[in-house]
């Protein structure tokens, strides 16, 4: 999506350990109408897929999962990073080591809002090695839903995870996929067939 690419051009970070800061406009501060067309174009490519829900993780995957969600008319449900005391009833749990921070920790979410029935597309902000998308990946097993995709807004190709998950069956689309961050030479950008500019 070229809208989203000129924008992390323009204002994303390229921060140490090959993380790049996208907090002005995805990330903590949110642009509304941007999230808002990216939902569309998520819904667009998943729009003959029958998703029944869309899944991301607490809590820099909720703003693009909800306006995705929006765009498919279907819930967003988000796992969270701990149990909290208004979860009642039987929960599905999936350990999750994080990039940015180094740390491994359990994703949570209720049985009751993933199950046999549901066509779940997961959507997350960004994806490195692709351990939240697994984490996410395994909460739908338990749940015994059927994963149809994943979207992420950014994808940092050259760390693997995207096409280790192609290469396990999941269908995984990326609104902007980066090739290559460097801290001198900046940001580059894969072309993908079928993108929409
Ligand atoms: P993965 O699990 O695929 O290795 O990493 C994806 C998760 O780590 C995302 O949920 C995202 O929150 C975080 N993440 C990975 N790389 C980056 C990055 O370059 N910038 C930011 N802001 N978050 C990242």
């Amino acid at each position: 999506m070229r809208e989203l690419e000129d924008r992390i051009v323009r204002d994303g970070k390229i921060l140490p350990g090959n993380v790049l800061k996208v907090g002005s406009f995805l990330n903590q501060q949110v642009d509304t109408a941007l999230i808002g067309r990216m939902g569309a174009e998520i819904a667009r490519l998943f729009a003959k897929d029958g998703v029944t829900k869309v899944l991301t993780v607490e809590s820099s995957g909720i703003p693009i999962a909800f306006a995705a969600a929006s765009a498919l008319g279907v819930p967003m449900v988000f796992a969270k990073k701990s149990v909290s005391s208004n979860m009642s009833g039987s929960s599905y749990v999936a350990p999750v080591t994080s990039y940015t921070h180094g740390k491994t920790y359990n994703i949570v979410v209720s049985a009751a809002y993933l199950t046999a029935q549901d066509r779940v597309l997961l959507v997350d902000d960004f994806l490195a090695v692709g351990q939240a998308l697994r984490g996410l990946i395994c909460l739908c097993q338990q749940g015994e839903a059927q994963v149809v995709g994943a979207a992420v807004a950014i994808e940092k190709q050259y760390q693997g995870g995207g096409d280790a998950l192609r290469r396990d069956g999941v269908r995984v689309e990326s609104l902007a996929m980066i090739s290559s961050l460097d801290e001198k030479k900046g940001i580059t950008f894969c072309t993908q067939p079928g993108q929409s500019l």
